[in-house]
């Protein structure tokens, strides 16, 4: 029996075995010999997800070691990495190639494929969430065969796996839309809340980034803003707030204390209300919690889980420092997003069923017979993901 837990240590499993993927050969062995041991199976990226994602399977799989830039194509703009790669690992790998990734999170720390697997994104009313970014994708299936998918071959599988919770089989290899290489410069300030939200909608329209943490029992807020540049790169690099450099170098910070968190998404104009709303319950309930709640915006897509799916979407996060109780806090904030027509991210906390879940994804039921068309015997199902199936 092994040992595992996740970044906050708020879950943990004890798994019959963690196993260590080196080849793609090999990640198609263990899944079969999953499947036909009737055992569960889920692979693992960087532990970053709050969400019971991981945990309470029979065996885990880390796919760190298949990692790097595998193949380019620069005049298409994409890129094959390997799908244990870190984000922060791609960042200068495809800069070689004179490429980049169009957004990232707030941190880099994350597997490419675990970041796709919830829909991982960073801000930018223009910008879409990592699993857009998915061309193609190698899977290592249930029943031990390798499959690759694209718009073109297999599209239905790639549709749906582009946002996969884990949930298909072993992600071996994924191609990535990319941008040619760019350099950002940021900018960060204090400002009171009030001011912060009278100016929100042109703030957001006049830069590619744009996001705000506001601070409980506080009336301020700090902004940051993000855009293009034709500067040359500054170095050293300058703290959060005052970099200027390649995208991958002043995207990504440093978030080391370790929290839970929830967040939602709701449609970009019901934004500001929502936070507001957020606000009260702070303010007149909730007057402990000191976490910051974050604003952020994400542009409309076609992925069929995302939490952006077909509509403009503000994102809101709230948080809590992992030593403390956080259920009461997140079912308070949880009643306020739903109201305000919130989907939740698939890789933090909420208290959804599935039922729930399907109201709110158009594609819920296509997306589980897709699933279901390549992992019958659900070996890719572990206890949390049974409970919300349809
Ligand atoms: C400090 C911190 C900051 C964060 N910032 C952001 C942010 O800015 N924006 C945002 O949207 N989210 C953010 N998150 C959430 C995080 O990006 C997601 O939870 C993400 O899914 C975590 O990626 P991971 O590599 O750690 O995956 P894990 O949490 O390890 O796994 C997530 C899912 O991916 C599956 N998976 C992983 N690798 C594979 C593979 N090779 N094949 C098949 N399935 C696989 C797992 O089975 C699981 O279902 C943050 C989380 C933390 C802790």
């Amino acid at each position: 029996m092994a040992n595992w837990q996740n970044w906050s240590g708020r879950l943990s499993s004890k798994p019959d075995q963690l196993s260590f993927i080196y080849s793609e050969d090999q990640a198609a062995a263990l899944a079969k010999a999953s499947t036909q041991a009737g055992k569960s199976l889920r692979a693992v990226g960087a532990g970053h997800s709050h969400k019971e994602l991981v945990v309470d399977g029979d065996i885990i799989a880390d796919l760190q070691a298949l990692s790097g830039v595998l193949s380019v194509d620069t005049d298409q703009g994409t890129a094959w990495v390997g799908g244990g790669s870190k984000i922060h690992t791609l960042g200068p790998a495809l800069h070689r190639h004179g490429l980049a990734l169009a957004n990232q999170g707030d941190i880099d720390q994350q597997s490419i494929s675990g970041a796709t697997a919830t829909g991982t994104h960073g801000t930018g009313a223009t910008l879409q969430n990592l699993s857009t970014r998915v061309t193609g994708a190698r899977i290592a299936l249930a029943n031990g065969d390798v499959v690759e998918c694209s718009a073109q071959q297999n599209s239905e599988l790639w549709q749906a796996s582009r946002l996969h919770l884990g949930a298909f089989g072993l992600i071996t290899a994924l191609q990535l839309d990319c941008l040619p290489s760019y350099r950002l410069q940021e900018r960060s300030w204090t400002l009171p809340l009030g001011d912060l939200l009278a100016d929100l909608n042109d703030l957001i329209a006049n830069n590619r980034h744009c996001e705000f943490f506001w601070y409980p029992q506080t009336d301020s807020a700090n902004l940051k803003v993000i855009n293009p540049t034709d500067a040359p790169a500054q170095y050293p690099l300058g703290g959060e707030g005052e970099r200027c450099a390649w995208n991958f170098e002043v995207l990504p910070n440093h978030r080391p204390h370790l929290h839970t968190e929830m967040e939602y998404s709701v449609p970009a104009d019901q934004g500001p209300p929502c936070m507001q709303a957020i606000q009260s319950l702070l303010n007149n309930t909730f007057t402990d919690v000191r976490w910051p709640v974050e604003y952020r915006t994400l542009a409309a897509d076609d992925v069929w889980l995302s939490t952006a799916y077909q509509r403009d979407t503000v994102t809101i996060s709230v948080h809590q420092d992992v030593n403390l109780p956080d259920a009461d806090y997140y079912r308070a904030c949880e009643e306020i997003f739903l109201d305000f027509d919130g989907r939740p991210h698939w890789g933090k906390a909420n208290f959804l069923s599935g039922d729930q879940l399907a109201k709110q994804h158009a594609k819920w039921a296509d997306w589980w017979r897709v699933r279901d068309s390549v992992d019958p015997e659900e070996t890719f199902l572990n206890p949390y993901m049974k409970a919300i199936r349809p």
